[in-house]
Parts: structure tokens; sequence; C-alpha cells
């Protein structure tokens, strides 16, 4: 394996998912430069318990300001970096073919929450779809490339077979909290009927307002599964 690996990496020389560079061959066991890492902010231990973002030290409430507006549907969620100390490197990852950094996010992932996620005893990991059209013109949906390698990682199966997105639905940033929810509005669809999950983990790269996530949970709800949990790669402050 290692050799195959060495070759690969030689032929597609692997990348520093902050700063881009091509790591040196040493630097390829860790995934990402010494210095480059220590400019990754981790979200913290003091999270709202719902959706997992960093609260201020000074709050003590167990919901952030969000959570306690919108009642969602998962039961809660867990994000690893800190938005905005990642946002560059997400970008290239998403839109710029950058597939390799999934590996130094995984790893961080389950660095960060493997006991987590053992603890709640996840049947399946379940990346959020793209709709079709968009996935061929981009060649791969970022959530599901990170949802496999957390899979490799935890040993937990991903299910990319079980829901789909219907329809394409106007770009989120477009749009106000409101127009949000309509826009999901039966965008996604379960296509098997075999489902028979009492847990789920949901992966997305960015976890904004919890919509998406809130649309899919209530899928899996109506399907029968009682706990759905969602990762994303990264979060923000409270808007
Ligand atoms: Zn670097
Ligand atoms: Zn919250």
């Amino acid at each position: 394996m290692q050799v195959i690996e060495n070759v690969l990496n030689l032929l597609y020389p692997r990348r520093c998912p902050i700063c881009d560079e091509v790591l040196k061959y040493k630097e390829c066991k860790n995934l990402i430069h010494e210095e480059c890492k220590k400019k990754i902010k981790y979200i913290g231990s003091h999270v709202c318990m719902k959706c997992g973002k960093a609260m201020r030290t000074s709050e003590d409430a167990e919901y952030c300001d969000d959570c306690l507006k919108i009642r969602h549907r998962f039961k809660r969620g867990f994000s690893v970096f800190s938005y905005r100390s990642i946002s560059g490197s997400i970008y290239k990852f998403k839109y710029l073919g950058r597939r390799e950094y999934a590996d130094f996010y995984a790893k961080a992932t389950v660095k960060k929450f493997g006991k987590e996620l053992d603890r709640l005893r996840i049947d399946a990991i379940i990346p959020v779809p793209m709709y079709k059209e968009k996935q061929y013109a981009r060649g791969y949906n970022q959530a599901e490339i990170y949802a496999k390698k957390l899979s490799e990682l935890t040993g937990i199966p991903l299910r990319d077979d079980v829901i789909v997105r219907k329809r394409q639905t106007r770009p989120m940033k477009e749009l106000d909290l409101r127009e949000r929810r309509n826009n999901l509005k039966k965008a996604f669809n379960i296509v098997r009927n075999d489902v028979e999950f009492k847990c789920i983990l949901i992966i997305d790269d960015i976890y904004t307002t919890g919509s998406t996530i809130d649309e899919i949970a209530h899928e899996f709800q109506m399907a029968g599964v009682e706990n759905v949990y969602f990762l994303t790669l990264a979060i923000g402050q409270t808007t």
C-alpha cells in the first residue's frame, strides 16, 4: 500500500490544504505543513448544544441565539473548524478539484470527534446529495468525498444511495431566511424503501442556517429514523 501511495504522490503531488503548496515527501505523512496547521482554528468545547456553533465564553446558555429562534429537526450537530480560518481551503476543495484535502479534513475530524461518534452508535454516514446535473458539471460532490474518507477512518458505513436531490435550488446566499426555507421544500427524496437505520450522521462541508440539514432530517424521520445528527467541516459565528 505504501508503495502505491508513494507512486501516487509522485504522479499527483499532494498539496497542503491551507497554503496549497505541494508537500515535500516528509510532510505528506501529516497531510499539512506544521506552520499552516497553526493557522487553523478549531471549534472549542464551549458550543451550542444543538448546532455545535462556538459560543462566547460569557454566554452560559445551552443554545445559541439562532437555535433559540428555530426549532431544528436534527438532534445535534458537530463542526470541526471555525469557518473563517478554513474558508479558502474549502473553496479550493469544492471548486478547484482539491479532493485530496479530504484526507486531512477526515483525519482532523476523527481526532476531534472519533470518540463521540463511537458513543452515538451511528448506523450510516449520509452525505448531503447534490443535484445530479450539478454534480456532473463539477465532477464530484465534495460532501460525498469528505464523507467517504470519514467512513474509511471510522468504519461507519457510507450510504450515498438512499437520498437524492430532486431539483436544483437557487443559491442560498441570494435568499433571506424565509426564502431559504421555502427554497428547500421537497428538494430531497428518499429513494429506497428498505431504510432500517435508527441513527444517522449527515455530512456537509459548511453549516449555515441548518435548513438543508433540517430538510434531510425530516425525510429520514418520515422513513422511521429516530436520531439524526450532522457533522460539518466548518461553522461560522452566530449571525
Ligand atoms: Zn501549507
Ligand atoms: Zn445553535
